[in-house]
């Protein structure tokens, strides 16, 4: 079958693999028909993972089953599913509180596992014809037949969830302001999910025209960061009040293998400063624990310098880590359903998988209104 791997730092190619077998009963094969690529997949992109060679991308995947392990008690044959990106066994202490994304059984030695991502464990990607899904009655959620909101969908797998996420690892409650840093997908799926859930004003920071134009359309108030001092804008636009909750949809970026981090600390030292005392501020971004490509020993080691004593200061929380996708992507999924959500306003491009080489780097240099990409194999 054909699948996206990666090939070296800044280059992945669609090559010809084996098609995946069923390992244990409680697995399942599907055929996948639509799978995105993430910012997430950006940290292997640039180099940032010690990713391998030949490693199939892709951990946000939708598809029909295909096979079915014989111990799979809640799937048959034909069923459209979207897999929460956290490959998780659902048994363990964290999965039985509900923290998938934590799963201890799944990837020994690392706080969770994940399709087609280094260090997530063994579980290859689904930008690919057909995708192993392990513990797939727990992992995998069906959808109704056909193929009515495919682009929707899809979004369970991780961004809709993650931005969700986001926001309530911020403490946010309805009616109160929100700032959030990035407007890519995820900062879009925060700002979004943030609207749902009633808050008052939410600005998103970022540079990229195109994301700033999908704030609007969504009833958010966009900051261009190029234009000056995003925390300055947002206080200025508030008569000098500061907002009650942030979120970093931005994490660790762009190291380009030469150390030269892009300020990795700039955002939560900026919402630090624009979320009021007793606030609380949520870290969906990506926070890589070491950096192989960085030549400075303290990014190597995935150091990230921020003013702890002004957060200690204001008495400010703090929520990080992997979205628990299965939380959530039941309850959005509905609302999917009953239409009042419709999370598919950041897709940006559906393209064929083959020209996934093409998207990768487009989506890397954030170019060409390249924002969100659905691939169908
Ligand atoms: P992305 O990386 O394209 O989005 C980041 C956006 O931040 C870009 O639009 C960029 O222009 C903007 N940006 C860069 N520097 C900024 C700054 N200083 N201030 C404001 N904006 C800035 O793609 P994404 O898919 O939205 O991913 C965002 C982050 O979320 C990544 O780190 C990704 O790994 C992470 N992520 C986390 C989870 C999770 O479960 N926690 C899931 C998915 C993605
Ligand atoms: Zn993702």
């Amino acid at each position: 079958m054909n699948a996206v791997v990666y090939d070296k730092p800044f280059e992945v190619a669609i090559r010809q693999v084996e098609k995946p077998q069923i390992q244990h009963p409680d697995d399942i094969i599907v055929r996948v028909t639509t799978t995105c690529i993430c910012g997430s997949d950006l940290h292997m992109y640039e180099g940032r993972t010690g990713a391998e060679p030949g490693t199939i991308f892709g951990h946000e995947n939708l598809g029909v089953v295909d096979q079915v392990g014989s111990g799979v008690t809640l799937l048959k044959k034909g069923d459209r599913v979207v897999m929460p990106f956290n490959v998780a066994c659902g048994r363990c202490m964290n999965c039985e509180e509900g923290k998938s994304a934590f799963c201890t059984y799944v990837n020994p030695g690392f706080a969770g596992g994940a399709y087609g991502y280094a260090a997530m464990g063994p579980f290859s990607g689904g930008q690919a014809e057909y995708l192993r899904v392990p513990f797939a009655d727990f992992n995998a959620l069906v959808l109704p037949p056909g193929t009515d909101h495919e682009e929707d969908f899809v979004l369970l797998a991780d961004i809709f969830p993650t931005g969700w996420q986001g926001v309530d690892l911020s403490g946010f409650r309805p009616g109160e302001s929100i700032a959030i840093f990035g407007a890519g997908p995820v900062g879009l799926m925060s700002a979004y999910s943030a609207v749902l859930r009633g808050a008052s004003d939410v600005y998103v920071v970022d540079r990229v025209a195109e994301r700033l134009n999908k704030v609007k359309e969504i009833g958010c108030i966009p900051i261009d960061f190029s234009n000056a001092d995003a925390v300055d804008q947002i206080l200025e636009l508030r008569g000098g009040k500061e907002v009650d909750r942030g979120v970093d949809a931005v994490g660790y970026q762009a190291t380009k293998g030469d150390g030269k981090t892009e300020q990795p600390n700039a955002v939560l030292e900026a919402l630090i400063r624009v979320v009021r005392p007793t606030g609380g501020i949520g870290v969906p971004g990506v926070y890589v624990p070491s950096d192989p490509g960085a030549t400075d020993p303290a990014a190597a080691k995935g150091y990230i310098a921020f003013p702890f004593g002004k957060l200690f200061e204001k008495g400010l929380t703090l929520g990080a880590g992997q979205c628990n996708v299965k939380l959530y992507n039941r309850y959005l999924r509905d609302l999917i359903i009953s239409g009042r959500a419709k999370p598919s306003f950041v897709v940006s491009h559906n393209l064929p998988l083959s020209e996934a080489p093409d998207a990768y780097e487009k989506f890397d240099k954030r170019i060409d209104g390249y924002t969100k990409v659905l691939l169908h194999p």
